[in-house]
C-alpha cells in the first residue's frame, strides 16, 4: 500500500501495559530499520488485518512466498503466530497470539459518525455511531470523534494506551501525495489543504491517524470483509447525503492525480440539471443525493395529515414499509443511480458493483431497477458473458466505511515515535 504517510508523532515514549507483547512494538518501525524488519512489519500488519494462509500473505504484501514463509517461522519461534495444523500445508492459517492493542476504524459522513474498533489479535469488531456528522461543524465532530473512540476502545477490554493505529474516512477528496483535502463540498466548513487527520491526533498524539476519502474506504472495508472479497476489481457506490465511490483494482485503493477518482455523484446527469455543491450543474448527486429524496417526498405530502420524513433514513424505513411514495421514490433513484452506473462501467468494466450508504439498506427496492438501466445503456457483453458483472448490496452496509478505515491504517508502516 503505497501512502506518503509522514510521522508526525510527538517525541517521547510510551507506555507499555503489561499482558502479552505490545502490538506497537511490533508494527512500528524506525525509518532506518533494516529491511528484513521491515518486512517482518509488513507481514505482522498483514495478519493484523485479516488472519490469513502463507500464500495470501505473500500477494497481500506482494512479498515473494519464500520471504513470507522464513517470517513467519521466525514469528512462530518467538511465539506471536500460530498456524493452524488442521488444513494442507498450504491452506493453514496464521494468525496472532497473545498481542495486545486495538485497531481503529473512524467513518465521518455528512451527518454520521461510525467507529469500528478491533483487537488485533481477535476478529470481534466493536461499533458505535453517532448522528452528529462532519454537518454540525469541525469542533463538534472532533469531539464526537474522540467520546466515541474512547468509549469502544473501552469495550474491546484495552485502553487508549493499546491504540495502535487510526483510520479515518472523510466526506471530502483527500490528495493522494500531501495527505490533505484537495475538494471539499461548500456545505461543510472545512477548506482545501485542511488537515483533519492532524485535527484527531492533538487528541490521541501517540498514534498515527491516517486519512482518505470515506468511499474509498468503505469499498476497501468491502472488499477485504464484506462480499468484495477475492474479486479483481470492484467498485462501491456509497449513496446517503452524497454520493460517492471507491475503486479496488487487484486490491489497492485507486484515486487518480488528485483523489477525485471514482466521484459518481458528480457525474453530469442533465446538463441543464440543479446547480450541485460542487459548482457544477445536473450532477447525479442532485438527482440521488439524499436531500433530494426527502424533498420530493415532503413535496409530494404536503397539504396531506402525514408526518413529513426529516432525513433520507425516514424515506427507507417508510419505504420498507410499505409507503408506494417513498417505494417510487427509491426506485427511480435506482434508475438514476443505472444511468450513472452504465457510463462508469463501460469505462471500468469492473468484476462487482456494490451498493452501500443509506440506499445500500433499500437494495432490494433500488438493484432491479439500476440494473435494468444500467442493461440499457451500457455494453451488453459485461452482463452477457459466462462470468456477468454483478451489482449487490454491500454486505457491509452502514459499518463498511469503518472497517476500511480501520484495515487501511494497519496496512501503513507506522513510524516509532523517537
Ligand atoms: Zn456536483
Amino acid at each position: 500500500m503505497a501512502w506518503p504517510f509522514k510521522s508526525k508523532l510527538r517525541a517521547g515514549g510510551h507506555r507499555v501495559p503489561s499482558g502479552g507483547r505490545h502490538a506497537r512494538s511490533l508494527i512500528w518501525g524506525r525509518p532506518s530499520d533494516a529491511l528484513r524488519g521491515h518486512n517482518r512489519r509488513r507481514v505482522i500488519r498483514a495478519i493484523m488485518v485479516a488472519p490469513s494462509t502463507q500464500v495470501n500473505l505473500a500477494k497481500f504484501t506482494s512479498l515473494s512466498q519464500a520471504t513470507v514463509s522464513g517470517i513467519v517461522q521466525e514469528l512462530q519461534r518467538n511465539g506471536v503466530v500460530v498456524v493452524d495444523g488442521n488444513d494442507s500445508e498450504r491452506g493453514k492459517k496464521i494468525s496472532l497470539t497473545s498481542v495486545r492493542g486495538v485497531a481503529i476504524g473512524v467513518e465521518v459522513s455528512y451527518d454520521t459518525i461510525t467507529v469500528a474498533a478491533r483487537r488485533v489479535d481477535g476478529p470481534r469488531v466493536e461499533v458505535d455511531r453517532s448522528s452528529r456528522g462532519a454537518e454540525h461543524g469541525s469542533q463538534a465532530w472532533i469531539r464526537e470523534c474522540v467520546q466515541l473512540i474512547k468509549d469502544v476502545v473501552r469495550r474491546t477490554g484495552l485502553d487508549e494506551t493499546d491504540v495502535v493505529s487510526i483510520g479515518l474516512g472523510i466526506p471530502a477528496a483527500v490528495e493522494p501525495r500531501t495527505g490533505t483535502i484537495s475538494q471539499v463540498a461548500w456545505a461543510l466548513d472545512w477548506e482545501q489543504g485542511m488537515d483533519p487527520a492532524a485535527r484527531l491526533q492533538e487528541h490521541f498524539p501517540d498514534v498515527p491517524v491516517i486519512m482518505d476519502n470515506e468511499a474509498n474506504l468503505a469499498a476497501y472495508g468491502e472488499y477485504l470483509y464484506g462480499a468484495g472479497r477475492g474479486t479483481e476489481t470492484m467498485l462501491f457506490v456509497k449513496s446517503s447525503t452524497s454520493v460517492s465511490a471507491g475503486l479496488i483494482i487487484s486490491g489497492l485503493i485507486y484515486r487518480g492525480r488528485h483523489g477525485l477518482a471514482s466521484e459518481i455523484g458528480h457525474l453530469v446527469m442533465d446538463p441543464q440539471g440543479v446547480v450541485c455543491q460542487c459548482g457544477n450543474r445536473g450532477c447525479l448527486e442532485t438527482v440521488v443525493g439524499g436531500a433530494r429524496l426527502v424533498e420530493q417526498v415532503r413535496r409530494a405530502y404536503i397539504g396531506y395529515r402525514v408526518d413529513l420524513p426529516t432525513s433520507l433514513a425516514n424515506v427507507v424505513e417508510r419505504a420498507k414499509s410499505g409507503d408506494l411514495l417513498c417505494r417510487r421514490v427509491l426506485q427511480d433513484a435506482g434508475r438514476g443511480i443505472g444511468v450513472a452506473l452504465a457510463r462508469t462501467c463501460n469505462l471500468l468494466n469492473p468484476e462487482k458493483v456494490f451498493i452501500g450508504g443509506e440506499l445500500g439498506r433499500a437494495a432490494d427496492l433500488l438493484i432491479e431497477p439500476a440494473v435494468q438501466t444500467m442493461r440499457l445503456h451500457s455494453l451488453g457483453g459485461m452482463f452477457n458473458y459466462v462470468a456477468p458483472m454483478s451489482v449487490e448490496a454491500s454486505e457491509l452496509g452502514l459499518q463498511a466505511g469503518a472497517q476500511g478505515a480501520l484495515a487501511f491504517a494497519l496496512n501503513v508502516d507506522h513510524v516509532q515515535p523517537s
